[in-house]
Protein backbone atom coordinates (compact mmCIF):
# COMPACT_ATOMS: atom_id res chain seq x y z
CA UNK A 1 0.00 0.00 0.00
CA UNK A 2 2.44 2.43 1.33
CA UNK A 3 4.47 1.82 -2.38
CA UNK A 4 1.67 2.10 -4.39
CA UNK A 5 1.10 5.41 -2.64
CA UNK A 6 4.64 6.14 -2.93
CA UNK A 7 4.46 5.68 -6.91
CA UNK A 8 1.03 7.82 -7.15
CA UNK A 9 2.73 10.90 -5.19
CA UNK A 10 6.03 10.20 -8.29
CA UNK A 11 3.41 10.37 -10.52
CA UNK A 12 2.01 13.08 -9.23
CA UNK A 13 5.23 15.26 -8.81
CA UNK A 14 6.04 14.63 -12.82
CA UNK A 15 2.92 15.80 -13.69
CA UNK A 16 3.27 19.15 -11.72
CA UNK A 17 7.03 19.24 -12.95
CA UNK A 18 5.79 18.94 -16.69
CA UNK A 19 2.91 21.41 -16.15
CA UNK A 20 5.10 23.96 -14.22
CA UNK A 21 7.64 23.12 -17.64
CA UNK A 22 5.24 24.03 -20.02
CA UNK A 23 3.81 27.11 -19.12
CA UNK A 24 7.13 28.53 -18.14
CA UNK A 25 7.62 27.88 -22.41
CA UNK A 26 3.82 28.32 -23.23
CA UNK A 27 3.51 30.81 -26.10
CA UNK A 28 -0.35 31.56 -26.90
CA UNK A 29 -2.37 33.06 -24.05
CA UNK A 30 -4.35 29.65 -24.21
CA UNK A 31 -1.31 27.46 -23.93
CA UNK A 32 -0.37 29.94 -20.79
CA UNK A 33 -3.62 29.48 -19.10
CA UNK A 34 -4.69 26.44 -19.96
CA UNK A 35 -0.82 24.97 -18.08
CA UNK A 36 -1.79 27.21 -15.33
CA UNK A 37 -4.91 25.61 -14.74
CA UNK A 38 -3.49 22.10 -14.32
CA UNK A 39 -1.49 23.62 -11.87
CA UNK A 40 -3.88 24.68 -9.92
CA UNK A 41 -5.57 21.35 -10.33
CA UNK A 42 -2.46 19.35 -9.91
CA UNK A 43 -2.01 21.27 -6.05
CA UNK A 44 -5.91 21.86 -5.25
CA UNK A 45 -4.96 25.54 -4.86
CA UNK A 46 -7.58 27.97 -5.50
CA UNK A 47 -7.11 30.75 -8.30
CA UNK A 48 -8.31 33.34 -5.33
CA UNK A 49 -5.47 32.25 -2.94
CA UNK A 50 -3.27 35.48 -3.63
CA UNK A 51 0.07 35.51 -2.81
CA UNK A 52 -0.21 32.05 -1.14
CA UNK A 53 0.28 30.94 -4.54
CA UNK A 54 3.41 31.78 -4.99
CA UNK A 55 5.08 30.51 -1.46
CA UNK A 56 2.86 27.18 -2.37
CA UNK A 57 4.23 26.88 -5.58
CA UNK A 58 8.08 27.62 -5.12
CA UNK A 59 8.15 25.04 -2.06
CA UNK A 60 6.53 23.00 -3.76
CA UNK A 61 9.20 23.23 -6.96
CA UNK A 62 12.41 23.20 -5.12
CA UNK A 63 13.75 20.50 -7.55
CA UNK A 64 12.76 22.81 -10.45
CA UNK A 65 16.15 25.10 -11.71
CA UNK A 66 13.72 27.98 -13.38
CA UNK A 67 11.71 28.68 -10.45
CA UNK A 68 14.60 28.51 -7.91
CA UNK A 69 15.73 31.23 -10.15
CA UNK A 70 12.62 33.00 -9.96
CA UNK A 71 12.14 33.00 -5.67
CA UNK A 72 16.17 34.34 -5.74
CA UNK A 73 14.95 37.32 -8.07
CA UNK A 74 11.39 37.34 -5.68
CA UNK A 75 13.27 37.33 -2.40
CA UNK A 76 16.00 39.93 -3.67
CA UNK A 77 12.60 42.17 -4.32
CA UNK A 78 11.16 41.50 -1.18
CA UNK A 79 14.09 42.14 0.86
CA UNK A 80 14.43 45.51 -1.13
CA UNK A 81 10.94 46.57 -0.37
CA UNK A 82 11.70 47.37 2.97
CA UNK A 83 8.42 47.62 5.03
CA UNK A 84 6.04 45.63 6.96
CA UNK A 85 4.19 44.61 3.59
CA UNK A 86 2.11 41.21 3.48
CA UNK A 87 0.58 41.46 6.58
CA UNK A 88 -3.79 41.87 6.76
CA UNK A 89 -3.92 45.15 6.33
CA UNK A 90 -2.11 44.88 2.58
CA UNK A 91 -4.46 41.66 2.11
CA UNK A 92 -7.56 43.32 2.88
CA UNK A 93 -6.89 45.74 -0.06
CA UNK A 94 -8.35 44.37 -3.53
CA UNK A 95 -6.89 46.10 -6.52
CA UNK A 96 -8.56 45.61 -9.84
CA UNK A 97 -6.38 46.61 -12.96
CA UNK A 98 -7.98 47.63 -16.12
CA UNK A 99 -5.95 46.60 -19.24
CA UNK A 100 -3.16 44.08 -19.16
CA UNK A 101 -0.68 46.01 -21.32
CA UNK A 102 2.65 46.22 -20.14
CA UNK A 103 1.47 49.43 -17.11
CA UNK A 104 -1.54 47.33 -16.41
CA UNK A 105 0.68 44.12 -15.65
CA UNK A 106 3.27 45.47 -13.98
CA UNK A 107 0.90 47.67 -11.60
CA UNK A 108 -0.33 43.94 -11.00
CA UNK A 109 2.51 42.48 -9.95
CA UNK A 110 4.10 44.86 -7.23
CA UNK A 111 0.72 45.31 -5.92
CA UNK A 112 0.18 41.55 -5.52
CA UNK A 113 3.99 41.74 -4.07
CA UNK A 114 2.90 44.21 -1.75
CA UNK A 115 0.52 41.12 -0.20
CA UNK A 116 -2.65 42.80 -1.85
CA UNK A 117 -5.79 40.80 -3.78
CA UNK A 118 -5.38 41.70 -7.14
CA UNK A 119 -7.72 41.35 -10.66
CA UNK A 120 -6.85 42.11 -13.83
CA UNK A 121 -9.62 42.55 -16.54
CA UNK A 122 -8.36 42.41 -19.60
CA UNK A 123 -10.96 42.80 -23.13
CA UNK A 124 -8.94 40.84 -25.47
CA UNK A 125 -8.28 37.34 -25.31
CA UNK A 126 -5.15 36.55 -27.43
CA UNK A 127 -1.79 38.14 -27.92
CA UNK A 128 -1.10 39.75 -31.15
CA UNK A 129 0.68 42.94 -30.89
CA UNK A 130 4.27 42.44 -32.92
CA UNK A 131 5.34 45.97 -32.48
CA UNK A 132 8.35 46.02 -30.43
CA UNK A 133 9.28 48.59 -27.78
CA UNK A 134 12.60 50.29 -27.34
CA UNK A 135 13.17 49.94 -23.01
CA UNK A 136 15.38 52.36 -21.38
CA UNK A 137 18.44 51.01 -19.16
CA UNK A 138 15.89 51.18 -16.45
CA UNK A 139 13.53 49.62 -17.55
CA UNK A 140 16.03 46.71 -18.75
CA UNK A 141 17.19 46.49 -15.21
CA UNK A 142 13.68 46.56 -13.57
CA UNK A 143 12.62 43.59 -15.84
CA UNK A 144 15.66 41.75 -14.91
CA UNK A 145 14.23 42.19 -11.20
CA UNK A 146 11.40 40.22 -12.37
CA UNK A 147 13.30 37.07 -14.14
CA UNK A 148 12.43 38.46 -17.55
CA UNK A 149 15.07 36.36 -18.73
CA UNK A 150 13.56 33.07 -17.01
CA UNK A 151 10.72 33.23 -18.99
CA UNK A 152 12.12 34.66 -22.26
CA UNK A 153 15.77 33.74 -22.44
CA UNK A 154 16.45 35.78 -25.36
CA UNK A 155 16.17 38.80 -23.20
CA UNK A 156 18.84 41.65 -23.10
CA UNK A 157 20.92 39.47 -24.62
CA UNK A 158 24.16 41.06 -26.63
CA UNK A 159 23.13 44.17 -25.09
CA UNK A 160 19.79 44.22 -27.03
CA UNK A 161 17.54 46.94 -25.46
CA UNK A 162 14.01 45.83 -26.79
CA UNK A 163 11.19 43.69 -27.10
CA UNK A 164 7.95 42.59 -28.87
CA UNK A 165 4.45 44.24 -26.63
CA UNK A 166 3.64 40.33 -26.67
CA UNK A 167 6.77 38.89 -25.61
CA UNK A 168 6.52 41.41 -22.58
CA UNK A 169 2.77 40.82 -21.76
CA UNK A 170 3.47 37.16 -21.96
CA UNK A 171 6.26 36.96 -19.59
CA UNK A 172 4.50 39.54 -17.21
CA UNK A 173 1.11 37.75 -17.28
CA UNK A 174 2.98 34.49 -15.75
CA UNK A 175 5.24 36.58 -13.60
CA UNK A 176 1.32 37.67 -12.06
CA UNK A 177 -0.06 34.23 -12.22
CA UNK A 178 2.46 33.38 -10.04
CA UNK A 179 2.14 35.51 -7.82
CA UNK A 180 -1.43 34.79 -7.33
CA UNK A 181 -2.51 37.88 -9.74
CA UNK A 182 -6.15 36.25 -10.42
CA UNK A 183 -6.98 37.47 -14.67
CA UNK A 184 -10.24 37.39 -16.30
CA UNK A 185 -9.61 37.86 -20.06
CA UNK A 186 -12.19 39.09 -22.57
CA UNK A 187 -14.12 40.88 -20.27
CA UNK A 188 -14.97 44.46 -20.65
CA UNK A 189 -14.49 47.46 -17.71
CA UNK A 190 -17.28 49.62 -17.47
CA UNK A 191 -17.59 50.76 -13.74
CA UNK A 192 -17.98 50.37 -10.47
CA UNK A 193 -21.24 49.61 -8.22
CA UNK A 194 -22.57 48.80 -5.32
CA UNK A 195 -25.37 46.52 -4.24
CA UNK A 196 -28.82 47.99 -2.55
CA UNK A 197 -27.77 48.53 1.44
CA UNK A 198 -24.15 47.32 0.69
CA UNK A 199 -21.14 48.63 1.74
CA UNK A 200 -18.63 46.65 -0.58
CA UNK A 201 -17.79 48.71 -4.03
CA UNK A 202 -17.92 46.32 -6.47
CA UNK A 203 -16.91 46.10 -10.32
CA UNK A 204 -18.97 45.91 -13.39
CA UNK A 205 -18.20 44.08 -16.29
CA UNK A 206 -19.11 42.81 -19.36
CA UNK A 207 -19.57 39.74 -19.37
CA UNK A 208 -20.15 39.82 -15.80
CA UNK A 209 -17.67 38.23 -13.28
CA UNK A 210 -19.37 37.96 -10.15
CA UNK A 211 -18.43 39.79 -6.47
CA UNK A 212 -15.48 41.59 -7.74
CA UNK A 213 -14.54 44.23 -4.86
CA UNK A 214 -12.21 47.25 -5.47
CA UNK A 215 -10.75 49.55 -3.28
CA UNK A 216 -7.88 50.72 -5.81
CA UNK A 217 -8.90 51.01 -9.31
CA UNK A 218 -5.98 51.19 -11.47
CA UNK A 219 -7.12 52.09 -15.30
CA UNK A 220 -4.13 50.38 -17.47
CA UNK A 221 -6.67 50.26 -20.76
CA UNK A 222 -4.32 52.74 -22.98
CA UNK A 223 -5.35 56.11 -24.55
CA UNK A 224 -9.27 55.34 -25.30
CA UNK A 225 -9.66 54.61 -21.94
CA UNK A 226 -13.01 53.59 -20.65
CA UNK A 227 -11.72 54.45 -16.83
CA UNK A 228 -10.37 57.97 -17.51
CA UNK A 229 -13.51 58.69 -19.65
CA UNK A 230 -16.10 56.91 -17.24
CA UNK A 231 -14.57 58.80 -14.16
CA UNK A 232 -14.23 62.39 -15.87
CA UNK A 233 -10.23 62.50 -15.73
CA UNK A 234 -9.64 66.23 -17.41
CA UNK A 235 -7.75 64.84 -20.25
CA UNK A 236 -6.08 67.50 -22.53
CA UNK A 237 -5.43 67.05 -26.77
CA UNK A 238 -1.83 68.75 -27.41
CA UNK A 239 -1.79 69.48 -31.13
CA UNK A 240 1.26 68.80 -32.84
CA UNK A 241 2.40 69.35 -36.98
CA UNK A 242 0.75 66.63 -38.66
CA UNK A 243 2.66 63.01 -38.20
CA UNK A 244 1.44 59.80 -40.19
CA UNK A 245 3.00 56.68 -38.31
CA UNK A 246 3.64 53.16 -40.42
CA UNK A 247 4.33 49.85 -38.64
CA UNK A 248 5.15 46.76 -40.29
CA UNK A 249 6.50 43.57 -39.34
CA UNK A 250 8.07 40.56 -41.77
CA UNK A 251 8.87 37.41 -41.16
CA UNK A 252 12.06 36.25 -39.73
CA UNK A 253 13.39 33.30 -40.51
CA UNK A 254 16.72 33.49 -38.67
CA UNK A 255 18.96 33.08 -41.73
CA UNK A 256 22.56 34.13 -41.59
CA UNK A 257 21.74 37.01 -44.40
CA UNK A 258 18.68 38.11 -41.75
CA UNK A 259 21.12 37.62 -38.59
CA UNK A 260 23.07 39.75 -40.43
CA UNK A 261 20.93 42.40 -40.70
CA UNK A 262 21.69 45.48 -38.54
CA UNK A 263 19.35 47.08 -36.18
CA UNK A 264 18.97 50.93 -36.46
CA UNK A 265 17.05 54.32 -35.98
CA UNK A 266 17.55 57.04 -38.25
CA UNK A 267 16.16 60.59 -38.94
CA UNK A 268 16.44 62.16 -42.19
CA UNK A 269 17.67 65.47 -40.84
CA UNK A 270 20.87 63.30 -39.76
CA UNK A 271 20.73 61.58 -42.61
CA UNK A 272 19.51 62.89 -45.53
CA UNK A 273 21.01 61.16 -48.48
CA UNK A 274 20.00 57.90 -47.00
CA UNK A 275 16.53 59.41 -46.74
CA UNK A 276 17.04 60.47 -50.86
CA UNK A 277 17.66 57.40 -51.93
CA UNK A 278 14.54 56.15 -50.63
CA UNK A 279 12.41 58.69 -52.20
CA UNK A 280 14.35 58.57 -55.75
CA UNK A 281 14.05 54.67 -55.72
CA UNK A 282 10.71 54.02 -54.34
CA UNK A 283 8.55 57.64 -54.32
CA UNK A 284 8.25 57.45 -50.48
CA UNK A 285 9.36 60.17 -48.62
CA UNK A 286 10.25 59.25 -44.48
CA UNK A 287 11.00 61.35 -41.60
CA UNK A 288 12.74 59.17 -39.61
CA UNK A 289 13.16 55.34 -39.96
CA UNK A 290 13.36 52.86 -37.32
CA UNK A 291 14.13 48.54 -37.59
CA UNK A 292 14.49 46.51 -34.90
CA UNK A 293 14.74 42.27 -35.53
CA UNK A 294 13.14 40.30 -32.73
CA UNK A 295 10.72 36.93 -33.60
CA UNK A 296 10.08 39.46 -36.82
CA UNK A 297 11.67 42.33 -38.80
CA UNK A 298 10.00 45.26 -37.22
CA UNK A 299 9.72 48.67 -39.24
CA UNK A 300 8.41 51.84 -38.04
CA UNK A 301 9.04 54.96 -39.67
CA UNK A 302 7.13 58.87 -39.69
CA UNK A 303 5.37 58.99 -43.82
CA UNK A 304 4.57 62.02 -45.26
CA UNK A 305 0.85 62.48 -46.24
CA UNK A 306 1.89 62.97 -49.65
CA UNK A 307 3.76 59.85 -50.28
CA UNK A 308 0.84 57.51 -49.51
CA UNK A 309 -1.26 59.63 -51.89
CA UNK A 310 1.45 59.53 -54.26
CA UNK A 311 1.62 55.45 -53.96
CA UNK A 312 -2.33 54.90 -54.41
CA UNK A 313 -2.39 53.60 -50.29
CA UNK A 314 -5.94 55.41 -50.37
CA UNK A 315 -9.06 54.80 -52.08
CA UNK A 316 -10.16 58.42 -51.57
CA UNK A 317 -8.56 61.60 -50.50
CA UNK A 318 -10.03 62.63 -47.46
CA UNK A 319 -9.53 65.91 -45.82
CA UNK A 320 -10.02 64.55 -42.61
CA UNK A 321 -6.74 62.78 -41.27
CA UNK A 322 -8.55 60.33 -39.23
CA UNK A 323 -11.01 59.37 -41.84
CA UNK A 324 -8.35 59.52 -44.71
CA UNK A 325 -5.94 56.57 -42.22
CA UNK A 326 -9.02 54.69 -41.61
CA UNK A 327 -8.85 50.94 -42.24
CA UNK A 328 -11.97 51.38 -44.45
CA UNK A 329 -10.38 53.92 -46.93
CA UNK A 330 -6.92 51.90 -47.37
CA UNK A 331 -5.81 49.92 -50.41
CA UNK A 332 -4.49 47.35 -48.39
CA UNK A 333 -2.20 45.61 -51.70
CA UNK A 334 -0.86 49.20 -52.13
CA UNK A 335 -0.03 49.83 -48.29
CA UNK A 336 1.69 46.21 -48.19
CA UNK A 337 3.94 46.79 -51.35
CA UNK A 338 4.83 50.19 -49.85
CA UNK A 339 6.10 48.07 -46.56
CA UNK A 340 7.88 45.62 -49.20
CA UNK A 341 9.55 48.50 -50.59
CA UNK A 342 11.18 49.84 -47.43
CA UNK A 343 11.78 46.17 -46.15
CA UNK A 344 13.89 45.17 -49.01
CA UNK A 345 15.62 48.25 -49.12
CA UNK A 346 16.85 47.45 -45.42
CA UNK A 347 17.71 44.15 -46.52
CA UNK A 348 14.93 41.77 -45.95
CA UNK A 349 14.84 39.39 -47.93
CA UNK A 350 12.01 39.66 -50.75
CA UNK A 351 10.99 35.72 -49.77
CA UNK A 352 10.17 36.83 -46.24
CA UNK A 353 6.52 37.44 -45.91
CA UNK A 354 4.52 39.98 -44.18
CA UNK A 355 3.54 39.00 -41.16
CA UNK A 356 -0.51 38.25 -40.74
CA UNK A 357 -2.11 39.55 -37.44
CA UNK A 358 -4.77 37.79 -35.60
CA UNK A 359 -7.51 38.14 -38.06
CA UNK A 360 -5.58 36.59 -40.51
CA UNK A 361 -4.46 40.42 -42.28
CA UNK A 362 -1.40 41.56 -43.51
CA UNK A 363 0.13 43.39 -40.23
CA UNK A 364 0.47 46.46 -42.02
CA UNK A 365 -0.58 50.14 -39.79
CA UNK A 366 -1.02 53.23 -40.29
CA UNK A 367 -1.75 55.40 -37.36
CA UNK A 368 -1.82 59.35 -36.34
CA UNK A 369 0.40 60.94 -33.65
CA UNK A 370 -0.07 64.28 -34.21
CA UNK A 371 -2.42 64.64 -31.37
CA UNK A 372 -1.87 63.51 -28.02
CA UNK A 373 -3.61 63.12 -25.12
CA UNK A 374 -3.01 63.63 -21.37
CA UNK A 375 -4.32 63.63 -18.57
CA UNK A 376 -4.47 66.51 -15.88
CA UNK A 377 -4.48 64.12 -12.67
CA UNK A 378 -3.04 61.05 -11.81
CA UNK A 379 -5.69 60.17 -9.83
CA UNK A 380 -9.09 61.00 -8.64
CA UNK A 381 -11.40 60.45 -5.54
CA UNK A 382 -14.77 58.74 -6.67
CA UNK A 383 -17.66 58.32 -4.61
CA UNK A 384 -19.49 55.03 -4.98
CA UNK A 385 -22.94 55.17 -3.61
CA UNK A 386 -25.41 52.39 -3.26
CA UNK A 387 -29.29 53.70 -3.80
CA UNK A 388 -29.82 54.33 -0.23
CA UNK A 389 -26.69 56.45 0.77
CA UNK A 390 -27.72 58.48 -2.43
CA UNK A 391 -30.71 59.45 -1.20
CA UNK A 392 -29.40 60.60 2.27
CA UNK A 393 -26.33 62.57 0.00
CA UNK A 394 -28.98 64.55 -1.88
CA UNK A 395 -30.44 65.33 1.31
CA UNK A 396 -27.03 67.36 2.25
CA UNK A 397 -25.57 64.39 4.02
CA UNK A 398 -21.78 65.17 2.65
CA UNK A 399 -19.81 62.41 5.28
CA UNK A 400 -21.88 59.71 3.52
CA UNK A 401 -20.35 60.39 0.21
CA UNK A 402 -16.63 60.80 2.01
CA UNK A 403 -17.32 57.16 3.45
CA UNK A 404 -17.67 55.62 0.33
CA UNK A 405 -14.60 57.27 -1.70
CA UNK A 406 -12.39 55.03 -3.40
CA UNK A 407 -9.36 55.82 -5.55
CA UNK A 408 -8.87 55.66 -9.13
CA UNK A 409 -5.58 56.04 -10.74
CA UNK A 410 -4.67 56.14 -14.16
CA UNK A 411 -1.34 54.40 -15.71
CA UNK A 412 0.31 53.90 -18.81
CA UNK A 413 -0.74 55.47 -22.58
CA UNK A 414 -4.41 56.05 -20.35
CA UNK A 415 -2.52 58.73 -18.62
CA UNK A 416 0.03 60.05 -20.70
CA UNK A 417 0.05 59.21 -24.53
CA UNK A 418 3.13 58.59 -25.54
CA UNK A 419 5.50 60.66 -28.57
CA UNK A 420 6.75 57.17 -30.62
CA UNK A 421 9.97 58.35 -31.80
CA UNK A 422 11.49 59.33 -27.82
CA UNK A 423 10.16 55.56 -27.07
CA UNK A 424 8.67 57.20 -23.91
CA UNK A 425 5.41 54.88 -23.95
CA UNK A 426 6.32 51.88 -22.15
CA UNK A 427 9.17 52.86 -19.85
CA UNK A 428 7.19 55.85 -18.50
CA UNK A 429 4.28 53.21 -18.46
CA UNK A 430 6.41 50.92 -15.81
CA UNK A 431 7.25 53.97 -13.80
CA UNK A 432 3.67 55.18 -13.56
CA UNK A 433 2.54 51.26 -12.42
CA UNK A 434 5.62 51.70 -10.05
CA UNK A 435 4.07 54.75 -8.53
CA UNK A 436 0.32 53.42 -8.64
CA UNK A 437 1.18 50.06 -6.91
CA UNK A 438 2.99 52.54 -3.79
CA UNK A 439 -0.77 53.83 -3.71
CA UNK A 440 -1.51 50.88 -2.33
CA UNK A 441 0.90 50.84 0.39
CA UNK A 442 -0.40 53.85 1.73
CA UNK A 443 -3.51 52.96 1.86
CA UNK A 444 -2.68 49.88 3.95
CA UNK A 445 -0.88 52.07 6.26
CA UNK A 446 -4.36 54.03 6.15
CA UNK A 447 -2.21 57.22 5.18
CA UNK A 448 -5.52 59.79 4.38
CA UNK A 449 -6.51 59.63 0.98
CA UNK A 450 -6.01 62.69 0.03
CA UNK A 451 -2.32 62.58 0.95
CA UNK A 452 -2.35 59.18 -0.94
CA UNK A 453 -3.64 61.50 -4.09
CA UNK A 454 -1.26 64.17 -3.75
CA UNK A 455 2.12 62.18 -3.24
CA UNK A 456 0.78 60.77 -6.56
CA UNK A 457 0.17 63.88 -8.13
CA UNK A 458 4.11 64.80 -7.51
CA UNK A 459 5.12 61.45 -8.59
CA UNK A 460 3.66 61.87 -12.30
CA UNK A 461 4.79 65.45 -12.88
CA UNK A 462 8.27 63.88 -11.56
CA UNK A 463 7.58 61.05 -14.23
CA UNK A 464 5.99 63.23 -17.03
CA UNK A 465 9.77 64.69 -17.56
CA UNK A 466 11.35 61.30 -17.02
CA UNK A 467 13.42 60.43 -19.87
CA UNK A 468 16.32 57.25 -20.12
CA UNK A 469 19.51 59.16 -18.58
CA UNK A 470 17.24 60.11 -15.69
CA UNK A 471 16.55 56.40 -14.42
CA UNK A 472 19.95 55.05 -14.59
CA UNK A 473 22.24 53.97 -11.59
CA UNK A 474 22.68 54.98 -8.64
CA UNK A 475 18.92 55.19 -8.62
CA UNK A 476 17.58 51.85 -6.70
CA UNK A 477 14.33 50.38 -8.31
CA UNK A 478 11.11 50.02 -6.02
CA UNK A 479 7.97 50.82 -5.92
CA UNK A 480 8.97 53.55 -3.16
CA UNK A 481 8.93 56.64 -5.44
CA UNK A 482 11.50 58.30 -3.05
CA UNK A 483 14.27 55.86 -4.17
CA UNK A 484 13.56 56.94 -8.10
CA UNK A 485 12.63 60.34 -8.40
CA UNK A 486 15.59 62.62 -7.31
CA UNK A 487 13.67 64.81 -4.64
CA UNK A 488 12.69 64.36 -1.19
CA UNK A 489 9.70 66.10 -1.92
CA UNK A 490 6.93 64.82 -3.97
C1 LIG B 1 3.58 51.94 -33.49
C2 LIG B 1 3.94 52.05 -32.06
C3 LIG B 1 5.29 52.00 -31.71
C4 LIG B 1 5.65 52.14 -30.39
N1 LIG B 1 6.97 52.09 -30.07
C5 LIG B 1 7.34 52.20 -28.78
C6 LIG B 1 8.71 52.12 -28.40
O1 LIG B 1 9.62 51.99 -29.21
N2 LIG B 1 9.02 52.18 -27.08
C7 LIG B 1 8.05 52.33 -26.13
O2 LIG B 1 8.38 52.35 -24.95
N3 LIG B 1 6.74 52.42 -26.47
C8 LIG B 1 6.36 52.36 -27.77
N4 LIG B 1 5.03 52.44 -28.11
C9 LIG B 1 4.04 52.68 -27.06
C10 LIG B 1 3.71 51.41 -26.28
O3 LIG B 1 3.11 50.42 -27.07
C11 LIG B 1 2.79 51.78 -25.17
O4 LIG B 1 3.23 52.96 -24.59
C12 LIG B 1 2.77 50.70 -24.10
O5 LIG B 1 2.22 49.53 -24.60
C13 LIG B 1 1.95 51.24 -22.93
O6 LIG B 1 1.33 50.28 -22.24
P1 LIG B 1 -0.06 50.46 -21.46
O7 LIG B 1 -0.08 49.29 -20.57
O8 LIG B 1 -0.21 51.80 -20.89
O9 LIG B 1 -1.22 50.40 -22.55
P2 LIG B 1 -1.53 49.34 -23.68
O10 LIG B 1 -0.30 48.57 -24.03
O11 LIG B 1 -2.20 50.09 -24.76
O12 LIG B 1 -2.56 48.31 -23.01
C14 LIG B 1 -3.89 48.64 -22.73
C15 LIG B 1 -4.67 47.35 -22.57
O13 LIG B 1 -5.96 47.66 -22.07
C16 LIG B 1 -6.93 46.85 -22.71
N5 LIG B 1 -8.22 47.54 -22.59
C17 LIG B 1 -8.62 48.69 -23.17
N6 LIG B 1 -9.86 49.03 -22.76
C18 LIG B 1 -10.28 48.07 -21.91
C19 LIG B 1 -11.49 47.86 -21.15
N7 LIG B 1 -12.52 48.71 -21.17
N8 LIG B 1 -11.57 46.76 -20.37
C20 LIG B 1 -10.54 45.88 -20.30
N9 LIG B 1 -9.38 46.03 -21.00
C21 LIG B 1 -9.24 47.12 -21.79
C22 LIG B 1 -6.39 46.73 -24.12
O14 LIG B 1 -6.91 45.61 -24.79
C23 LIG B 1 -4.88 46.63 -23.89
O15 LIG B 1 -4.43 45.30 -23.75
C24 LIG B 1 4.64 52.31 -29.40
C25 LIG B 1 3.28 52.35 -29.77
C26 LIG B 1 2.93 52.22 -31.08
C27 LIG B 1 1.46 52.26 -31.47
Amino acid sequence: MQTQNKLKDEEKNKLFIQAMDNFRSAETLDEILSSWQTILSLTHLSPNSGIHIYYYLMCKSKGINWCKDFKNKMDSKLKQMDMNHLTPEYNEQSVVVVGAGPGGLVAAIESALLGTRVTVIEKRTYLSRNNILHLWPFTMKYLNTLGAKIFYPKFGVGGMDHIGTKQIQRLLIKIGLLLGVKFYFGHNFQDLHKLPNQDQILTRCNPHIPDLPCTLLIGADGVSSTVAKRYDFNRKTFVHSLSIGITFNFNNTHTPEEISLREFAVASIYHPAYFKEIQDKFNIQLENLVYYQGETHYFVMTIKKNSLIDRNVFKEVKPQISELIDCSNVKIPELVALARDIATFCGVPQTNEIVLNHLNKPDVQLFDFSERIQSDDASRIIPVLNQKEKEIAEIAEPEVEKSSNVIVTLVGDSLIEPFWPLGTGCNRAVLSALDAAWMVHELATKKPIDDIVKTRQGCYLKMKNALAETFMEPFKISVNPYTRYSTRRL
